[in-house]
């Protein structure tokens, strides 16, 4: 029977079907980090258990980790505190953790991928909502709660309902200033924040092949945005590539024969969809949200929805966002003033965002009244912008150049939004309070479009910036 690349993933880590009709799935790698696995780790000693494949378990600090200055202690006594507990957790349970001092710490769905320890054909979980990211290797990943963080360092299982599979092909080339990022936006829109509730979305088409594995996990990452549990692109040539060489990728003939079992766990020609969705990646423009959540979104050359021309039930959804975010129905989100560009997050803060971002403000300069911060991913995405001269183009227009660690993406550390500050984002999430202010506003868009808005001082359209 042809199968997709979910139902073989599936099927390939079922312990058992459970009587309730969930499935109990083999977890092939459990990422772990500072914030959702005290409590587990804590839990887990109550019962006298052990961490059951503590070789399967990988650990590294991101959300509370300052960016500024990463000496230790951390000022924050709470980020001190929570760092503490998991240098003992692992090291007591033998759990490799990629801290600070390692070269390799970052946000953990930035260095699963970067170290090669993401592959396909996988299943992966994480207690953090953005695991799908590493769907983009053709994995199956679910972001879990505590207690599910709690189950799989015990049993390395997770008990799940099965899953329907959304096709969504996006075909064409994009346009010169449209992104993954924006391809996503698009999806979200389209389908809506609760549109893949029950669904994993597999992610095909034209446009999604000629994607790097950089561009494929921006838009693997924000699947849960749009409501699915989880979301996937096939392996091919291009996934191969990137994992060739990687520190914990097999090597050798293990790697030529890993490969291939990668690329036969792709969906099947003739699979069957529970849904196909076709999207034209050529007619896509530039995206910017102008709510409170990601699905509420705008081409950048487009004006706001009019409330008159909505139905009841969307009309009381947008006006609670256009009062909150200070706008009216109709008016332009162009020409919005920014106070704050933010570029980073397990969204888009990859080398190649990064090396698009510079290329728009290379030689040009912040405008005054903007904060501008660049976080890298990792501490490999920073090294490895360094050596480029990353660091430099963005320290001389004006930007701050900041450690690794999930920063304003959602401010659990120093990194936030003050008052009713409106930040243009390369982040995921722009619901009420995400970046630290109850009343800070989060505008969603392409790293090139924060940087374009940077210099501008307002959402502006990439496409009016040289990008060479
Ligand atoms: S960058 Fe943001 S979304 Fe990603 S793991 Fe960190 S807090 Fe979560």
């Amino acid at each position: 029977m042809p199968a997709t690349l979910l139902q073989k993933v599936w099927d390939a880590h079922t312990v058992r079907r459970l009587p309730n009709g969930q499935t109990q799935l083999f977890v092939g790698l459990h990422l772990v980090h500072e914030v959702t696995s005290p409590q587990a780790f804590d839990m887990l000693r109550a019962r006298g258990w052990r961490v059951r494949f503590p070789e399967r378990t990988v650990a590294t600090v991101d959300h509370i980790v300052p960016t500024r200055d990463q000496r230790r202690p951390f000022q924050d006594v709470m980020a001190e505190d929570m760092l503490s507990a998991l240098e003992r957790n692992c090291k007591a349970a033998g759990v490799r953790l990629f801290d600070l001092s390692t070269g390799s710490q970052g946000i953990v769905h930035v260095i699963g991928p970067e170290l090669g320890l993401t592959q396909p054909g996988m299943t992966i979980a994480c207690g953090d909502s953005h695991t799908s990211t590493h769907g983009a290797f053709g994995a199956v990943a679910f972001g879990i709660g505590t207690s599910q963080v709690r189950d799989v360092l015990a049993s390395q299982c997770l008990a799940l309902e099965p899953l329907k599979v959304r096709r969504i092909r996006v075909d064409g080339a994009l346009p010169r200033g449209v992104f993954a990022k924006d391809v996503i936006l698009e999806i979200i829109r389209r389908l809506g924040v609760q549109g893949g509730v029950g669904y994993a979305y597999e992610y095909a088409g034209e446009a999604v092949s000629r994607m790097s594995m950089d561009e494929r996990m921006t838009i693997c990452n924000m699947s849960i945005e749009g409501g699915a549990r989880a979301g996937y692109v096939n392996p091919d040539d291009t996934t191969v590539d990137y994992l060739r060489g990687r520190r914990f990728a097999p090597a050798g003939d293990a790697f030529d024969r890993a490969a291939a079992w990668w690329k036969s766990m792709a969906s099947d020609r003739n699979a069957s969809y529970d849904d196909d969705v076709k999207i034209d990646g050529a007619g896509i423009r530039p995206t910017v949200t102008w709510g409170i959540n990601p699905g509420q979104s705008v081409y950048v050359d487009e004006r706001l929805p009019a409330t008159g021309d909505l139905d009841p039930g969307s009309r009381a959804a947008t006006e609670e966002a256009l009062q909150f975010m200070g706008f009216r129905g109709g008016d332009r989100i162009a020409g919005t003033r920014v106070d704050v560009a933010f570029i980073g997050s397990c969204t888009n803060a990859r080398l190649s965002d990064l090396r698009e971002a510079a290329k728009v403000v290379r030689g040009q300069h912040v405008a005054p009244h903007v904060k501008a911060l660049v976080v890298p991913g990792s501490q490999g995405v920073r090294m490895a912008a360094e050596r480029e001269g990353l660091d430099r183009v963005f320290v001389e227009a004006g930007f701050e150049w900041r450690g690794a660690g999930c920063s304003m993406c959602l401010a659990m550390n120093p990194d936030r939004l003050e008052g009713r500050q409106l930040c243009a984002s390369s982040s995921n999430r722009n619901f009420k309070g995400r970046q630290g202010s109850p009343t800070g506003r989060t505008l969603l868009m392409s790293p090139a479009m924060v940087a374009a808005a940077a210099v501008a001082g307002e959402v502006v359209d990439v496409r009016s910036f040289n990008q060479n």
